[in-house]
């Protein structure tokens, strides 16, 4: 065979390995939670008394390696680790080590996390050496009172050293705020001069109605158009055409020159260009944040030592992958479409 045929071929067989759902998207991003656990309990995501996944069902850090590593032959580029808390979870900087391999290959383009940043101080160091460039803090409030209260068991200045780490170490930093009537209002203002300050892009999602949270969820949800309104009384918005590659659009505001980006999952679809596949720490892979459908790969990978057949599974389930979510029907009093805690899969 000519080189060129053998390079053609090559190219053919990878281009077919892909993940590519009936919309035609290509699914190039897996959000893990490596676990359901959490050292918070935030109103908005947990109840006060969680049942906890059995230690059995969640899959070993091995496994979720080897799991990552299949989805990396599937044509995954990045890699969101998030849980529940990713940083609580025993000897987790393991699997970042493992998958910081596939970084320095080529293979992997993207490692990153999403935090709630309490543990970020004692990890900041090895993260950035695992090549992780940026991090997702969530960060709903400066006002330590106000983070107590929506956090349960959270401590403002644990978050806030961990961002100081972070920052120390070169590992970029966004802010995540979720969006909640009667508090952010007030606390958003403060929140986007501090992080532009420190040159942190913010961004606020809609409170989505997800897990036992569900009963409470249109107490707290404050659309973002509101938010925004609230907003300009003190700062100037700029629309901006600019991009992050996920669902929020972005703003620039003049006072800071920094961005503010909204998320608007009840309000608007964001659904068009969805890239991304989430995975449960018991290896359940939701192919959308709004619905159930779901397929145990968990199940596969443990009774099968036979990485193809896995891969087959996930072929498989994305080919099913819905067109889009419907909490907007929700939003218009249609009963939850997907019951499980946004802890199982992450957000
Ligand atoms: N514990 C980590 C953290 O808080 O960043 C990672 C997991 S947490 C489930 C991921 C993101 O989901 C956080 O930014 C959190 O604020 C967001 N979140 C949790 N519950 C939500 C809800 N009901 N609606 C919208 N976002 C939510
Ligand atoms: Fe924990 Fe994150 Fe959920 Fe808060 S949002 S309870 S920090 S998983």
């Amino acid at each position: 065979m000519t080189t060129l045929l053998a390079d053609r071929l090559s190219v053919a067989a990878t281009a077919a390995s892909r993940l590519v759902d009936p919309f035609g998207r290509m699914i190039t991003y897996v959000r893990l939670s490596v676990t359901d656990r959490c050292n918070f309990r935030c109103v908005y995501c947990m109840a006060e008394k969680m049942t906890f996944l059995p230690h059995a069902e969640v899959l070993r850090l091995e496994e979720l390696d080897r799991l990552c590593s299949i989805f990396v032959g599937l044509g995954v580029k990045k890699i969101r680790l998030t849980g529940g808390e990713p940083l609580v979870r025993r000897g987790v900087m393991a699997l970042f080590q493992s998958l910081s391999r596939r970084l320095r290959s080529g293979e992997l383009g993207e490692l990153t996390l999403t935090t709630n940043g309490s543990q970020l101080a004692r990890y900041a160091d090895e993260l950035a050496a695992c090549g992780v460039k940026r991090v997702n803090v969530s960060l709903d409030t400066l006002d330590a009172g106000a983070f107590a209260a929506i956090s349960r068991r959270g401590d403002l200045t644990s978050v806030l050293a961990g961002v100081d780490a972070a920052d120390r170490v070169g590992i970029k930093v966004k802010i995540n705020a979720v969006a909640q009537k009667g508090l952010t209002e007030d606390c958003a203002a403060p929140l986007i001069r501090w992080a532009h300050g420190r040159g942190y892009d913010v961004t606020f999602i809609e409170v989505m109605p997800l897990g036992d949270v569900v009963g409470e969820w249109s107490q707290r949800f404050l659309p973002v158009a509101d938010l925004r309104a609230s907003l300009s009384k003190q700062l100037t918005l700029l629309p901006t055409p600019y991009r992050s590659g996920g669902p929020a659009r972005y703003w620039q505001v003049e006072q800071t020159g920094g961005r503010v980006g909204f998320i608007t999952p009840m309000t608007h679809s964001f659904c068009e260009s969805c890239n991304r596949v989430r995975v449960t720490c018991s290896g359940r892979m939701y192919l959308c944040l709004g619905h159930e459908a779901a397929v145990d790969l968990g199940q596969v990978l443990r009774a099968s030592g036979d990485d193809a057949e896995v891969a087959a599974a996930i072929r498989a389930a994305v080919a099913r992958k819905p067109k889009g979510h419907d909490f907007g029907a929700r939003a218009a009093g249609a009963p939850p479409g997907a019951a499980r805690p946004i802890s199982l899969t992450g957000g």
